[in-house]
């Protein structure tokens, strides 16, 4: 019997569903389609979804690494939590990203406290285990922080304190469009973030810049269907938000996760590593949470000391200008086991996702 995943691999299905974007694209126009997703980037790389595609239809991955965009200062303002003598918690992938102080785990390896959690919930028991004051270095995006703000309304322990790097999708999505420098025809949105913030979460893109848009799931035949669904927008001469998700995404996305995010954080202008500041993207722990927010309790001198490595493009990435492989350093000197840019160390950067699964330059 065919399992429900089977049921989104169907080769016969998407024979049919590759035929229709064909159509739908014609030949006499290129199209550039964004997702912003490292699971949707998994899927269409591991699947080889860009090889079935017309040439005319492209899809490249925008700012879509929650680890990658940490921007290098908030890495080093952690390091320097941890030079302090505090114990620093966060995620494996957040570890070997580079700053102008190094890594956190080079600060690990220089004897101070920085430890991998698997989640925010590990490094509360931590505290309660410990007199020192433990410091969770809170990355990710629409996705992670609602567990960030659950923990910080639970009354976790006086020596237990956030420091808040979350950074949010649209804003994002809508700085590509504002600055032009990569042609999008339509986005495939991400569907673990829509499932927080609904379809109404994407208004101020769709309402600013009349692009198609698509909710999409992480199954080949969801990535597929959404191109199709996007090329038939634009052939129609409509730019909506549609969503090809309703297994997993409501329109007003989980009111309880967004009203804790509100209740918690209030946004504000942040950096993004290899695009600079864009407006209302971050997430920073309101007044009210303040004895819990590492960033008012400890301070932290940090410079912007840090430069992408020489030939790294990892910004360009980032931007859906170039796919990783048009980097000269991809799979030469930068691999996986020896990443030269921050884009090629987190499992869900798109640079280490075609290098792990031997993509070429075609
Ligand atoms: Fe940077 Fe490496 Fe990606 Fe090139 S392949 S853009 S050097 S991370």
């Amino acid at each position: 019997m065919q399992s429900f995943a089977d049921a989104f691999r169907d080769g016969e299905t998407a024979r049919k569903t590759v035929k229709l974007i064909e159509e739908l694209a014609g030949d006499s126009k290129k199209y550039r389609i964004v997702h912003v997703c490292g699971t949707h980037e998994d899927t269409i790389t591991k699947y080889g979804i860009r090889t079935m595609l017309p040439e005319n239809v492209e899809v490249l991955m925008g700012p879509g690494c929650p680890v990658c965009t940490v921007p290098p200062n908030r890495i080093d303002y952690a390091i320097g939590l941890a030079e302090q003598g505090y114990t620093v918690t966060t995620y494996g992938d957040m570890m070997r990203v580079p700053s102008g102080l190094g890594s956190l785990q080079d600060a690990k390896a220089r004897g101070h406290d920085v430890r991998i959690v698997y989640s925010i919930h590990d490094a509360v028991k931590m505290a309660e285990k410990t007199d020192n004051q433990v410091v969770h270095f809170a990355v990710g995006f629409e996705t992670t922080a609602p567990t960030t703000a659950s923990e910080l309304v639970a009354d976790p322990p006086d020596n237990f304190s956030v420091y808040s790097a979350h950074l949010l999708i649209p804003p994002a999505m809508m700085a590509l469009m504002e600055m032009g420098v990569a042609q999008v025809d339509g986005f495939i949105d991400p569907g673990h973030v829509s499932t927080i913030i609904g379809e109404h979460g994407y208004r101020e893109v769709a309402e600013k810049y009349s692009v198609p848009q698509v909710i999409a799931g992480f199954e080949p035949l969801d990535v597929l269907m959404s191109v199709a669904m996007i090329l038939r927008q634009i052939r129609e001469g409509r730019a909506e938000i549609e969503n090809s998700y309703r297994r997993a995404v409501k329109p007003e996305g989980a009111p309880r996760a967004l009203r804790l995010l509100d209740r918690v954080f209030e946004r504000e202008d942040s950096p993004w590593r290899g695009i600079g500041v864009i407006p209302r993207s971050g997430l920073k722990v309101r007044e009210e949470y303040a004895d819990h927010d590492a960033a008012k309790r400890f301070s932290v001198e940090t410079e912007a000391s840090y430069e992408m490595p020489p030939g790294c493009r990892c910004g360009d990435v980032l931007r859906a200008i170039i796919y990783p492989w048009e980097c000269p350093l991809f799979n030469k000197t930068c691999t996986p086991d020896n990443p030269v840019g921050p884009c090629m160390v987190s499992h869900e950067g798109s640079c280490y996702i075609s290098a792990r699964y031997g993509v070429e330059q075609p």
